[in-house]
């Protein structure tokens, strides 16, 4: 297979110097192509964007070296582009170099020598460049994926507690700024341990992503969002769900588990697996704080325990606190 050519354009009003030039370049194993004007030269970029450098001419009729850079440079930030240029017209050539040129290049009875080096300098810089933004482009999308990751519980693939505390710190401070409800959930399987001794670890491990399904088919908004919370606790927040919004979800998590029937034949309450479950809703104040509401829902759940089991409790005080 051949090699593919790096492709240069050469931008001259001037039939003499372009061929000149182009015999150099194709000597140098380069695919030329010729312009005579700068709308020419314009329309062969647009149509071949994959150029690998511009050679170009300053002193044009119709477009001058100039406005052809600036076009070029708003199609295309990267692409070396190369002035022609004679010596009593270095100023404009360092015009041209404010205006987005790569270089420039004295036309004079060197070039045969150097023009191959520059072209081989600028075209190799300019894939370097290219390489280098595609590996940034893919470091990006690699890292959003670790961060993904980094937020995902690898047992239930629901959201895990690091993501539940930036989550919960996140519409905490959404809800205090809007004034608007904020509901928490914490969910308890009951028996666990039992549960484990009698199946066995792996089927513990079932469990707990078949009630992960089951809490996440209970939450019917789109902001609503589950986590594993830690061992076989799940939690769930609810922006903008008061506290009789937060008891209907609660009320079909309980029931979803019961009804999905997991034998738990060491469960003294049932012989399936059920849940306990607290809740709580509040519009933040500045004087609650996140860790606060926890602390609340968490002590309802403790008394869901206490109670009997297979039931919810409300954190009553929460409402309150305004
Ligand atoms: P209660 O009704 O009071 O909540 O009792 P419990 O047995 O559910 O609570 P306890 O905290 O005593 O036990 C929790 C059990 O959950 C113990 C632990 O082995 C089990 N567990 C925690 N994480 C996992 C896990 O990832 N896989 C499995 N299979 N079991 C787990
Ligand atoms: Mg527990
Ligand atoms: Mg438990």
């Amino acid at each position: 297979m051949t090699e593919k050519k790096d492709k240069i354009l050469i931008l001259d009003d001037d039939p003499f110097v372009i061929s000149m030039v182009e015999e150099i370049l194709d000597f140098g194993g380069y695919a030329v192509e010729t312009a005579r004007s700068g709308r020419e030269a314009l329309r062969i970029f647009s149509e071949q964007p994959d150029l690998d450098l511009i050679l170009s001419d300053m002193n044009m009729e119709e477009m001058n070296g100039l406005e052809f850079i600036r076009a070029i440079r708003e199609k295309n930030a990267d692409v070396p582009m190369i002035i022609l240029t004679v010596n009593k017209e270095i100023t404009v050539a360092l015009e041209a170099i404010r205006c987005g040129a790569t270089d420039y290049f004295l036309k004079d009875e060197n070039i045969e020598d150097t023009l191959l080096i520059s072209a081989k300098n600028a075209i190799e810089k300019y894939h370097l460049l290219r390489q280098n933004l595609r590996l940034m482009d893919e470091l990006i999308v690699k890292n959003k994926e670790l961060e993904r990751l980094s937020f995902l519980d690898g047992l239930t693939g629901v959201a895990n507690r690091r993501y539940f505390d930036k989550t919960l710190t996140e519409e905490w401070g959404r809800a205090a700024r809007a004034k608007t409800w904020l509901a928490l959930i914490m969910v308890d399987i009951d028996f666990f341990k039992r549960f484990n001794d009698t199946y066995g670890h792996q089927r513990g491990d079932d469990c707990l992503k078949q009630v992960a399904l089951i809490l996440n088919s209970s939450l019917k908004r789109s902001g609503d969002m589950l986590f594993r919370y830690g061992g076989e606790e799940f939690s769930a927040i609810l922006p903008n769900a008061d506290i009789e919004g937060v008891m209907v979800v609660a009320q079909a998590m309980r029931s979803g588990v019961e009804k999905s029937d997991i034998p738990h034949v060491s469960s003294t309450i049932a012989d399936h697996v059920t849940i306990s479950l607290g809740v709580g809703s509040m519009i933040p104040s500045y004087h609650a704080t996140p860790s606060g509401m926890i602390f609340q829902v968490d002590r309802a759940l403790y008394s869901a325990k206490q109670g009997g089991r297979n039931q919810l409790r409300t954190a009553k005080s929460l409402g309150e606190v305004k």
